[in-house]
């Protein structure tokens, strides 16, 4: 990924116009203050991450974002029996193969929620085909994970196959700092939580996406059919579809 890695961190200069530096010896400076690239992206900086306030000058802001969760399954069932040392290889392993699918589309992990990946893609970083950039992040995280099955398995000590559920929704979204105890910034929103059921019911293996986000991508594959699901804390089915990997 070398080649990929920028000089300057590029949510700096998108949301401030600031050259921040976090590779090369101009980068020298700033490494003493403290700034470092990002663990959400290796073209963002410390500061984007840590410093929302001061970069965006509000606590808060509602952005048009997607937002994929993808999950590791079998992992509870694997603890159980997998060592923990083999669970935390296993968790390791999906981190570096999901990671760079999605930071070469500019989208971002957020967050690791237990087994699952969070990632938004069009903040900080902005991308106007963010939901074509997630889904294409997603078909290439379901083929990794396809190629690698034996080794997935393998690190956990499992008997049978280690898959992944992702789901995808795109809409608007709060993103800042939110309570006291905030160490960077967060999603919120229903946006958040419909991507999280959606990943829920799709099967393992499955990329489901919203009605929403089809409708952005819907020239990519014009012939999916939806689906209906009743999804838990959603009054109304909700329509998906699944996107071939
Ligand atoms: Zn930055």
């Amino acid at each position: 990924m070398t080649e990929f890695n920028s000089l300057y961190c590029k949510g700096c200069w998108q949301q401030m116009r600031m050259p921040i530096f976090i590779r090369s010896p101009l980068s020298v400076p700033f490494r003493l203050i403290g700034v470092k690239p990002s663990r959400m992206h290796p073209n963002l900086c410390t500061v984007c991450e840590l410093m929302f306030t001061k970069v965006k000058k509000k606590k808060q802001i509602d952005i048009q974002a997607t937002v994929m969760f993808a999950d590791l399954r079998g992992y509870t069932r694997l603890s159980e029996r997998a060592d923990s040392a083999g669970i935390a290889r296993l968790l390791d392993k999906f981190y570096d193969e999901c990671a760079p699918a999605i930071w070469k589309r500019d989208g971002i992990i957020n967050k690791m929620i237990g087994d699952a990946v969070l990632s938004i893609f069009n903040f900080p970083l902005e991308r106007q085909d963010h939901v074509r950039q997630a889904v294409l992040a997603a078909i290439e995280i379901q083929r990794q994970c396809g190629d690698m099955q034996s080794e997935l398995s393998g690190l956990a000590g499992a008997e049978g196959p280690v898959k992944i559920g992702i789901g995808i929704h795109t809409g608007t979204a709060s993103i800042g700092e939110f309570g006291t105890a905030y160490k960077d910034f967060t999603i919120i929103g229903s946006v958040v939580n419909k991507a999280s059921r959606i990943q829920g019911a799709a099967e393992s293996g499955e990329i489901l996406i919203s009605d929403d986000a089809y409708r952005s991508i819907r020239e990519d594959y014009p012939d999916l059919e939806p689906r209906t699901y009743r999804l838990k804390g959603i009054d109304q089915p909700v329509a998906a579809y699944a996107v071939p990997s």
